[in-house]
């Protein structure tokens, strides 16, 4: 078993969903008292948050660079992000350690392929959902995404930083990203990539009318496949 190094804490509430689904897979492949070799570094948001809302990408990229590190002085063999939106300088990190990187976009993108998706919603962070970094790696296996309108990616940008991040889930909101999703399959959505690795804490299948893809679910489970050697079909 190879050892996984995260980049946690973005936020903790994610981490924890993580660490849980990580050493589940494990102990689903190898047996009852098998856990997870695994070192995490793990931020105080509040100061990445910071960071992100001030356009200060740079300075970010050099501070996950130098947590990465760590990871790899502590001995990570494979990294892996716990967040969508900190995959914007996943490039920069995997090439400044030398250590593999399970990209979170890869793991949706192979399991929507799996489901013959050629159609997808993003839900995410504004930073996620706008920019290209995310969209880009999807597009690679021939699904197209599509992305909710302004006001709506308003709604889900400001639940995920004032509500989901701390915890706090309230039915009101569910409600808001439910209808999101709905018109979302109006304009043609096979399936929702809940892309935050919070919003799997409000969403879940049953709530939504398209299939959903739990990027932290999907992202841990791949991770530990590589940690394990068990072939995926990650391009
Ligand atoms: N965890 C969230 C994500 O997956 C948002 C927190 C962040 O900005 O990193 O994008």
């Amino acid at each position: 078993m190879k050892r996984i190094g995260l980049i946690g804490g973005m936020s903790w509430e994610s981490s924890l969903e993580y660490y849980r689904i990580i050493n589940e897979e494990v102990k689903k492949k190898l047996g009852s008292s098998h856990s997870a070799d695994l070192v995490m570094y793990s931020f105080d948001f509040a100061e990445v948050e910071k960071l992100q809302h001030e356009n200060k990408w740079d300075e970010l990229t050099e501070i996950m660079i130098d947590k990465a590190k760590l990871l790899k002085n502590a001995g990570a063999e494979v990294i892996a992000i716990c967040t969508n939106t900190m995959h914007k300088m996943a490039g920069e990190i995997e090439e400044n350690t030398e250590l593999p990187l399970i990209h979170i976009a890869d793991s949706a993108a192979a399991e929507m392929e799996k489901k013959d998706i050629k159609k997808a919603a993003l839900l995410g962070t504004k930073f996620t959902m706008e920019e290209d970094f995310y969209r880009d790696r999807i597009s690679k296996y021939g699904i197209e995404i599509i992305i909710p309108d302004k006001k709506q990616r308003e709604v889900i940008h400001n639940t995920i930083y004032s509500e989901l991040i701390s915890g706090v889930i309230k039915d009101s909101s569910r409600k808001k990203f439910v209808e999101i999703i709905e018109s979302l399959q109006k304009k043609g959505a096979e399936g929702v990539v809940l892309g935050c690795t919070e919003i799997p804490l409000l969403i879940k299948n049953n709530d939504s009318p398209i299939e959903v893809f739990d990027t932290t679910y999907l992202h841990a489970k791949n991770i530990v496949n590589f940690s394990l050697d068990i072939s995926n079909k990650i391009k």
